[in-house]
């Protein structure tokens, strides 16, 4: 299937929503003392296809802390400014197969073969993002953000406050980067950009317009503005679908068949290429650190519209 109608769409959502408001599963966030704070009933589903028409179910409003869906975005803008080569070569992009603050991970192979995807490569990530200070790589980072929602995107200060002074354990990952000379800027500094960027506020339609801008190869449906080239999407796209969900992206990849990348703030997006982009928020997480409601409704959603593009009939 590569064409559906809006009764489809709204269907498909309004089904999950019926189907999981009460859902209980999992826990919210609490290393981050400022996520254990938030509703964890909080439960908004979106839709936005390539021709910019969106669909909704449940609270389209409220907004998060983004977490670890800005990784897909700071990657996006390195990709765009310094090519696929850079991205490869300094930081990697293999799945690590491991919890997405893996220090194992980088300890392994010396900081080489993690992806801009989890934590360490993701604080390399924020490090490559052209810019000589801490300004100038922020504003870069803020209005590519700012680029892919359509709009000027707050940041939730609590969040920022809380998680910077609780951060050491990034800090760590990145000073140990930078030992093995992958870090490409002052680590701290750079740690500090990097959970700015975490605490970026979002709403259900902000993440499925910015899934909807990669589906559509980067230019964004909704205010058609081009943000990034369609060759820097390709490249992101391959390690959204290999480690987008940390050590359970194999699962993902298996049950949805759609590249997807979750955040502890309790959004995941994923996105069928070409047409549509899809996000769930929902606060309460696995294990794994991935929101459970909106796995379940994406898995939901995706089989309804019979939307997994691996299905060839
Ligand atoms: N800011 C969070 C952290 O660094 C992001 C992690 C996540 O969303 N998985 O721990």
């Amino acid at each position: 299937r590569k064409s559906w109608t809006d009764s489809e769409f709204n269907a498909a959502l309004k089904n999950a929503y019926e189907k999981y408001k009460d859902y209980k599963e999992g826990a919210n966030a609490n290393y981050i003392p400022e996520l254990d704070k938030v509703d964890p009933e909080l439960f908004g589903l979106a839709i936005v296809t390539v021709d910019g028409k969106i669909f909704s179910a449940g609270d389209l409003n409220t907004e998060v802390s983004i977490q670890s869906i800005s990784k897909v975005f700071t990657m996006a803008r390195v990709v765009e400014d310094s090519g696929a080569l850079e991205v490869l070569e300094k930081v990697g992009v293999d799945a690590t197969g491991m919890v997405f603050n893996s220090i194992i991970a980088i300890e392994m192979n010396k900081g080489k073969e993690i992806n801009p995807l989890v934590n360490p490569g993701a604080i390399a990530t924020t490090s490559l993002v052209k810019g000589n200070t801490y300004d100038e790589k922020w504003n870069m980072i803020k209005s590519t953000y700012d680029d892919f929602a359509g709009r000027k995107l707050g940041i939730d200060q609590p969040v920022y406050e809380s998680e910077a002074a609780t951060n050491q354990r990034n800090q760590a990952i990145a000073m140990l980067l930078n030992a093995y000379g992958r870090m490409y800027f002052d680590p701290i500094e750079t740690t500090d950009i990097y959970t700015k960027q975490c605490a970026v506020a979002v709403n259900a339609k902000d993440l499925a317009i910015m899934a909807a801008t990669l589906a559509n190869g980067g230019t964004n449906p909704v205010t058609k503005k081009k943000v990034v080239s369609y060759q820097t999407v390709a490249h992101v796209i391959p390690v959204m679908a290999t480690a987008g969900l940390y050590d359970d992206s194999g699962q993902w990849i298996y049950n949805v068949g759609l590249p997807g990348k979750s955040g502890v703030g309790g959004g995941i997006i994923a996105f069928y290429p070409g047409q549509f982009g899809i996000a769930v928020i929902s606060p309460r997480l696995d294990a794994a650190g991935n929101s459970v409601r909106a796995q379940e409704s994406i898995k939901h959603i995706v089989a309804e519209l019979g939307s997994n593009p691996f299905y060839v009939q």
